[in-house]
């Protein structure tokens, strides 16, 4: 199977200059236009965000990776991914805001997490979970 990263184009001009600053002001400024602030709270922001990872992956559910791949060349499919996608960044922002995380610096640090369990000369190449590793050793 391809390698879907280099299948496809890179980022636009607006992933480039845009910020997640300006990401999380353009969707506090929707929430608070429709006074949905009221409605906001971890526990509903989180299952939103999980009922838009489950939308995401219904999209994919009994496809074979070459079916998938077959899609994913169809415009409308493409657009129905992204727009699952959308969904899901609005939830995992709009939740950050709530709880006053910044996204990049907890990004990074989970980043810098899993580069410890995961060490380039130990798992490059392989896809186990790093307790499977520390079982072989
Ligand atoms: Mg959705």
């Amino acid at each position: 199977m391809p390698c879907l990263f280099q299948a496809k184009a890179m980022p636009t001009d607006k992933d480039t200059s845009s910020t997640v600053a300006d990401l999380k002001a353009d969707i506090r400024q929707f929430v608070q236009e429709r006074d949905w602030e009221q409605f906001h709270n971890p526990k509903d922001l989180a299952i939103g965000l999980s009922i838009e990872a489950a939308e995401l992956l219904e999209h994919f559910r009994f496809r074979s990776d070459s079916e998938v791949a077959a899609r994913l060349q169809d415009a409308g499919f493409r657009q129905k991914i992204s727009h699952e996608l959308a969904d899901v960044l609005y939830f995992v922002l709009i939740l950050c805001d709530y709880l006053e995380l910044d996204a990049t610096t907890i990004l990074a640090e989970k980043m810098a997490i899993s580069a410890s369990r995961y060490p380039v000369h130990r798992v490059k190449g392989r896809n186990l979970k790093y307790t499977e590793y520390d079982a072989e050793e």
